[in-house]
């Protein structure tokens, strides 16, 4: 899952980065207006969240909300701001936003609001199975025969963005895409160094595995029969 991060008080955007991060999401981060409308409509099929700050250097958050909604009604923009008076949430709603937060506010509750508008946008999805592997998106766990499997936060990324697709064809270009950020360089070979440690960490011996390889494409996981 990949998101956005508009805001231009550094310490503000490292925090909810590296955080983000340790979630398992690929986050971009903009630091003034302009390149964060760049950024939202050069990739606003990649992003499955944006955060956007409302006082921005250039063009302010509500003005890139409208900007994006000319084109994307869907992507869920979150406002972080330290407006507070309830004039100020109906006019960020009415431009297009799905939520508000206010600052200061906690880690725990940002995601918790992330988490929100990506289950209403997934269909409240947040148990995935393949076989006898589950995936617990809220409680971020992975377990196989109902035993604990210690990931790390890219693994996840990717596992977790296999049984989202789950019997559908995972190019490897879009799988870069959406589970690393910007500052990727592009060179999907990194793509086999995970999916073999996902195979070694969950396949069953003398088994298939449960990724499947399709040569020159990309993997797919067969939907259960
Ligand atoms: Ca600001």
């Amino acid at each position: 899952m990949r998101l956005l991060v508009v805001e231009d008080e550094t310490s503000i955007a490292n925090f909810i980065r590296d955080g983000l991060e340790e979630e398992g999401f690929a986050v971009d981060v903009a630091s003034n207006g302009k390149k964060g409308l760049e950024l939202a409509l050069d990739n606003i099929k990649e992003y499955d969240v944006i955060l956007l700050d409302w006082m921005l250097p250039g063009l302010n958050g509500i003005e890139i909300c409208r900007e994006i909604r000319k084109v994307n009604k869907v992507v869920p923009i979150i406002f972080l701001t330290a407006k507070d008076t309830v004039d100020d949430a109906i006019f960020g709603l009415e431009a297009g936003a799905n939520d508000y937060i206010r600052k200061p506010f906690s880690f725990e509750e940002m995601l918790a609001r992330i988490r929100v508008l990506m289950r209403t946008r997934e269909n409240e999805v947040v148990l995935f199975t393949a076989g006898d592997i589950e995936m617990n998106i809220e409680k971020h766990t992975v377990t196989k025969n109902n035993k604990t499997v210690e990931l790390t936060q890219k693994e996840f990324a990717l596992l977790e963005y296999f049984l989202r697709n789950k019997g559908k064809v995972c190019r490897r270009t879009r799988i870069i895409e959406k589970v690393w950020d910007i500052h990727y360089d592009h060179d999907n070979s990194v793509i086999d160094v995970y999916i073999n440690a996902l195979r070694k960490k969950l396949d069953s011996p003398h088994e298939s595995s449960f990724i499947t390889t399709v040569r020159g494409v990309g993997y797919k996981i067969e939907t259960d029969e």
